[in-house]
């Protein structure tokens, strides 16, 4: 293993940061990412991320994984589900939750990492500022990890810097990396939009960020 990283890259903002996060620790060449295909109805965001990488002249693989899909019942795949009708889960979940869906891209990305001899995986999940997805509390990956090094019979590690920051602190992060440029190649809109639609939770939520960072958010520049 070395000490090189892999970052678990969407093309939305906390993985840019993310991206960004991982060059400033790992060293520029010593990181790529990986990008899921899971059947998200928004294509935008495969789009971003292939921008975003190869601006930030970071390696990135891309991998199908269809299953998601097929298993519908969560609005960031299954078309006939309005992202607009929030809360309407299990457990009071809103139904942009994909079940099991960081288990999986964490899993597949340690499986990357292993074939590739990378000690490191990153990503941009938080506790702080969600929806209250249990596959982002810090538990779940402290959990994850020892599963994956007894089942990989490896010693990799998952870094998520961003766990406890408020969206505030990660614009300020991304700021002080040198990231920005990157975020007006970002995604985030629930419903597809860039420009942003400006009023779903995501949108609220990464303009919230930006206006109490005291930062202009270079996506509304489009
Ligand atoms: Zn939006």
């Amino acid at each position: 293993m070395t000490d090189s990283a892999l970052v678990v890259f969407s093309g939305g903002q906390d993985s840019t940061t993310c991206l960004y996060w991982a060059i400033d620790r790992f060293g520029d060449g010593n990181v790529s990412c990986v990008t899921f295909d899971y059947g998200q109805r928004h294509r935008v965001e495969l789009q971003c991320a292939r921008s975003i990488a190869e601006f930030a002249s970071v390696p990135q693989v891309e991998l199908p994984i269809d299953t998601f899909a097929a298993l519908g019942g969560d609005s960031l795949t299954d078309p006939g589900i309005d992202v607009a009708a929030q809360s309407d889960g299990e457990a009071g979940l809103p139904n942009t939750f994909v079940p099991g869906r960081n288990l999986i891209f964490l899993t597949f990305a340690a499986a990357l990492a292993y074939q590739r001899g990378v000690g490191n995986i990153v990503t941009g999940v938080a506790e702080t500022d969600y929806s209250g997805y249990p596959d982002c509390r810090e538990q779940t990956l402290q959990k994850l990890q020892r599963t994956l090094q007894l089942g990989m019979e490896s010693d990799v590690r998952i870094h998520a810097p961003l766990m406890h920051l408020s969206k505030k602190q990660t614009v300020e992060l991304a700021r002080d990396l040198g990231a920005m440029p990157a975020m007006a190649m970002t995604h985030t809109c629930y419903n597809g939009l860039r420009p942003p639609c400006g009023s779903c939770a995501a949108c609220e939520l990464r303009a919230k960020g930006f206006t109490e960072a005291g930062v202009h958010d270079p996506l509304l520049d489009l």
